[in-house]
């Protein structure tokens, strides 16, 4: 079974990106505040956690229009 790496780049908290992240630049976009895309636009990564409900609210919407599947919980 292969094990998702999880990036080392994704700030500490419970939303964070993996490796199957294909940088379509969706979660970007539903929530630029809390994902970014590396400089080399390898993969997103969540540089800032959300705090407000709006804001988490936003990035489980990117959870649920990731295409890969690649944003999970902790
Ligand atoms: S929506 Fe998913 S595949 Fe697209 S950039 Fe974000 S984490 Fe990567």
């Amino acid at each position: 079974m292969s094990k998702k790496y999880i990036y080392d780049d994704n700030k500490n908290g419970p939303f964070y990106v993996h490796d199957a992240c294909i940088a379509c630049d969706t979660c970007t976009d539903i929530a630029p505040k809390n994902f970014k895309l590396t400089h080399d636009y390898d993969h997103a990564f969540v540089y800032n956690q959300p705090n407000s409900n709006n804001d988490i609210s936003l990035c489980n919407e990117a959870i649920d229009a990731c295409p890969v599947g690649a944003i999970e919980k902790y």
